[in-house]
């Protein structure tokens, strides 16, 4: 990794190299905003930076060599100096939280294997969200830790770092001890916070840090990041990226996903909604997509539906496009464009395309506040038909 391996973030990275430049490094930081857009990967090169033998300036900015043993050790998560904090599960005993018990001591071997196996996957794309079963929150066991490391002189030359990972999964206990860390700052070291729900930290601990707020990433970034780095063919990229919201993460987590099949699926939806007769076909159709209407209210069936809609939504933008121009370079679905052609001959005045997105738009916000989702569906096709078929 180095700065300009992040993605997008230019107006954070300048903040960063500004104080870098200037040898003006806060005691505490918030890296704040939604999911997946980078936060972990500008506070761990922030870190590395500063850790670095052989600063070297490239562009205008100071760079971590990448290669002195200083680098190598910060790019595996494996810097004395740095040190990552994220959730771990309980563990076992009810001594746990005993003092100066270490938070991976308590582990099974099971356990600990798939945190290392976690940490590898985050040092190879800092982008990637760690994953542990029962993991939900940060303890004071990790906290202890902090204070300990925080408390011991430094092992190497360089300035050290405490990376709190989504900092707002510390437990109450945690965030009080936490607390009190910060309120006795020490010279040489920096703790980085970072947050997808900065709302969920005690404001006394926001206070004490310097918020520095990250942004959601453009679409066109992450598609040249997916296609750059994972191989994906530009065309699906830059799908992937409309349904990611922003959220490099989310994107990498969409790659697995047979986009190709729910596309399919979401046009022979909309085939069906414009039939006569429609209801009965496409309450089986949506049951067979989206698994049963109870199984719908599940966070996950939710979001399927979500990304169903949003595909839905970039589909008919395209027929939108192809409504108003003959220009198909701006068309996401472009192996799709003679059933679009179709489409728009049969159903498309812009008008009314734009009335059916906005009606998808709407749906979609209804699907995120949790209305029923069979409600809010057989409202979009009910709206549809009106739209489309005049009824
Ligand atoms: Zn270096």
């Amino acid at each position: 990794m180095a700065w300009q391996e992040i993605i997008g973030q230019e107006r954070v990275k300048n903040i960063l190299q500004r104080a870098i430049a200037e040898r003006r490094i806060a005691h505490a930081y918030c890296f704040w905003g939604a999911e997946g857009i980078g936060k972990d990967a500008l506070a761990l090169e922030f870190a590395k930076t500063l850790n670095c033998d052989n600063l070297q300036e490239r562009e205008g900015r100071t760079e971590a060599c990448g290669e002195c043993k200083s680098c190598l050790q910060a790019s595996h998560l494996q810097h004395p100096n740095i040190q990552f904090i994220f959730s771990l599960p309980a563990g076992k005993s009810t001594s746990s939280e005993e003092k100066g018990t270490s938070p991976l001591l308590r582990l099974t071997d099971d356990q600990i294997q798939l945190i290392q196996e976690q940490l590898r996957r985050k040092s190879e794309n800092p982008y990637h969200n760690i994953t542990i079963p029962n993991a939900a929150q940060i303890r004071i066991a990790s906290i202890r830790e902090v204070k300990k490391q925080i408390a011991m002189s430094s092992p190497q030359g360089g300035r050290r770092f405490v990376i709190i990972s989504e900092a707002d999964a510390m437990n109450q206990e945690a965030a009080n001890a936490f607390l009190k860390t910060l309120e006795e700052p020490n010279a040489e070291v920096t703790i980085i916070l970072t947050s997808s729900r900065k709302e969920q930290i005690l404001s006394t601990i926001l206070s004490r840090c310097q918020q520095i707020r990250c942004d959601a990433l453009f679409d066109e970034d992450i598609a040249r990041a997916l296609h750059e780095r994972e191989s994906v063919p530009m065309e699906e990229a830059r799908l992937i990226a409309r349904l990611a919201d922003g959220s490099y993460s989310k994107a990498c987590e969409l790659m697995g996903e047979d986009l190709r099949q729910l596309r399919v699926d979401i046009v022979n939806l909309l085939r069906i909604i414009l039939t006569p007769r429609f209801v009965l076909k496409f309450t089986h159709e949506l049951s067979n997509i989206s698994g049963n209407s109870r199984a719908a209210s599940g966070d996950k069936d939710r979001s399927k539906l979500e990304r169903m809609l949003i595909l839905l939504l970039v589909w008919i933008r395209d027929a939108y496009t192809l409504s108003v121009s003959d220009y198909e370079g701006s068309v996401i679905n472009i192996d799709q464009v003679e059933d679009l052609k179709k489409f728009v001959a049969k159903f498309g005045t812009s008008g009314n395309l734009d009335a059916v997105a906005l009606a998808i738009e709407r749906t979609i916000h209804h699907v995120r506040r949790n209305v029923s989702v069979s409600l809010a569906l057989t409202t979009l096709a009910l709206d549809i038909r009106r739209i489309l078929r005049q009824e």
